[in-house]
């Protein structure tokens, strides 16, 4: 079956987790923006990270079929630098037009803290201005209902906010509703140990249905597996659930929210040779 990750930080995999993923059928992923495991110490450290992002991820996912869409930010664990923060957020416009960047993510919250609060709205803020897609972190564990609360809470706020535009990602059990009963949409990160495994996504799945949801491996440098999704798929196929509708959650639900981004240009896979030469022209 085809797929798409949507949130999977291909820079810390290596070439043969794209190779990988593309026999398990990945057609696509979108990669947000994170933290690297060490404070960057300047705008210039973000502007390299960005046109990693931007141009050679899409090159290295293309020599294995798949396409790479990308969203930029500066993630909530470096928002307690707040000065730092602002000189990222107004370099984030250079790159705003560039080929397949969807929007501003992954922003969010990590401790709940006033700075984090102050970097999140001024993300949402320059999203608003020129009308970006939104994807965003919420927190881990003993944080994650309290800090999920805080930025549904932000975003209500903001009435320019449009929530069919937002994707609110790491729902669990506890934050699913909280996600989605104000119309967003939202993600469950498929890990091995922390946030979701397969088989309590697809629970969430079966308890609360499968409209304005995906689910993705967020693989990165930590404990993960790139191929969750196809592990997720499985797992569907084992309770019995019909190819037809586990694709609407790991395919057309993700393209669904992607098509409203206006750099989201896609070639489906099963489209003719000849009328992909066209899409690329
Ligand atoms: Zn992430």
């Amino acid at each position: 079956m085809y797929y798409i990750d949507p949130h999977v930080h291909m820079i810390s995999r290596v070439t043969d987790d794209y190779e990988r993923m593309a026999r398990m059928g990945c057609v696509a992923v979108s990669e947000p923006a994170f933290w690297a495991g060490f404070d960057r110490g300047s705008v210039d450290g973000f502007r390299d990270y960005f046109r990693q992002l931007t141009e050679f991820e899409p090159t290295r996912a293309s020599w294995s079929g798949i396409q790479h869409f990308s969203w930029l930010c500066i993630n909530a664990k470096e928002a307690e630098n707040v000065s730092l923060s602002r000189e990222v957020i107004a370099m984030i416009p250079e790159f705003m037009d560039k080929p397949g960047v969807l929007g501003i993510g992954e922003i969010g919250l990590n401790k709940n803290t006033k700075n984090e609060a102050t970097i999140f709205r001024e993300h949402v803020d320059l999203a608003m201005k020129t009308r970006e897609l939104i994807l965003i972190h919420t927190p881990h564990l003993q944080d994650k209902y309290k800090g999920t609360r805080m930025i549904v809470d932000m975003l209500l706020e903001d009435d320019r906010i449009e929530p069919e535009r937002v994707l609110i990602d790491h729902v669990e059990e506890h934050t699913v509703r909280l996600a989605k009963e104000e119309g967003f949409w939202c993600a469950m990160t498929l890990y091995p140990v922390t946030k979701c495994t397969p088989s309590r996504a697809a629970d969430i799945i079966e308890m609360y249905g499968d409209d304005r949801i995906m689910v993705n491996s967020a693989g990165d440098w930590g404990p993960s597996q790139p191929l969750a999704v196809p592990d997720f798929i499985q797992e569907l196929r084992k309770r019995g659930m019909p190819d037809s509708k586990i694709k609407k959650i790991v395919y057309d639900n993700p393209l669904e929210f992607f098509r409203q981004s206006r750099n989201f240009k896609f070639t489906a896979p099963d489209t003719c040779v000849e009328e992909r030469e066209e899409v690329l022209e």
